[in-house]
């Protein structure tokens, strides 16, 4: 195993229930850390600042991508979104796999950027389903949901891109499912670097 902590992208269109995922995540597992993205947009009722995410302004967003304080962000239906770099390299580094929910645009630049990460999209079980859940969450304006489907299309585009698709029909079972597929990666050769370079050195010590 890995000894590092990897990086993990969970995308999906809005709706899909990505955010339940996670909870059920790291209530089951203790080895996720869940990265809290910093925003321009203005919180939902209930959210709390430095819980769901850091509610900041365009200037201090500014200042963060200026002073490379951000591992990727994107424009997301207006609003800016990012990934603070220190907390995700700070928990890979205590071992910890880090869960970034971020949409396409930045997980494709993670993905360049790193590109043993790995990226999995959660799709809902229809596109009917979609929007139930969408309109059934009651905390947005039907622009806004309008706004939402419309990227669903875009995002629907790149879907190819990621390493693997799931269909959270069942939150328990997704779970169980995406636990797997990030405990695979800590096999992969490519997340254990640390592990070869010692073995070959070993090896080279008897020659
Ligand atoms: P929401 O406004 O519904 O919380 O999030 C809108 C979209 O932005 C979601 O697809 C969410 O995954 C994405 N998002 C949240 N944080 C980040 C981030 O740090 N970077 C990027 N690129 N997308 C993010």
């Amino acid at each position: 195993m890995s000894e590092q902590g990897v990086m993990v992208v969970i995308s999906g269109f809005s709706g899909a229930g990505k955010g339940t995922l996670m909870k059920e995540l790291l209530k089951r597992y203790p080895n996720y850390a869940l990265s809290i993205s910093c925003t321009t947009r203005e919180p939902r009722s209930g959210e709390v600042n430095g819980r769901e995410y850091y509610f900041i302004t365009e200037e201090e967003f500014v200042r963060m991508i200026r002073d490379d304080e951000l591992v990727e962000h994107a424009c997301y239906c207006g609003c800016y979104y990012g990934t603070p770099r220190a907390y995700v390299e700070q928990k890979m580094a205590e071992g910890k796999d880090v869960l970034l929910e971020i949409e396409i645009q930045g997980a494709l630049q993670i993905k360049e950027k790193f590109p043993e990460t790995v990226l999995i999209f959660v799709m809902p079980p229809s596109a009917e389903e979609l929007k139930k859940r969408l309109c059934g969450r009651g905390t947005e304006s039907e622009a806004v949901i309008n706004a939402r489907l419309h990227r669903a299309v875009e995002e629907a585009q790149d879907m190819d891109r990621y390493d693997y698709l799931l269909i959270n029909d069942n939150v328990e079972q997704c779970a169980s499912l995406l636990h797997e597929v990030i405990q695979s990666q800590h096999f992969k050769a490519a997340s254990q670097k640390g592990r070869i370079e010692k073995i070959r050195r070993e090896l080279k010590s008897f020659t």
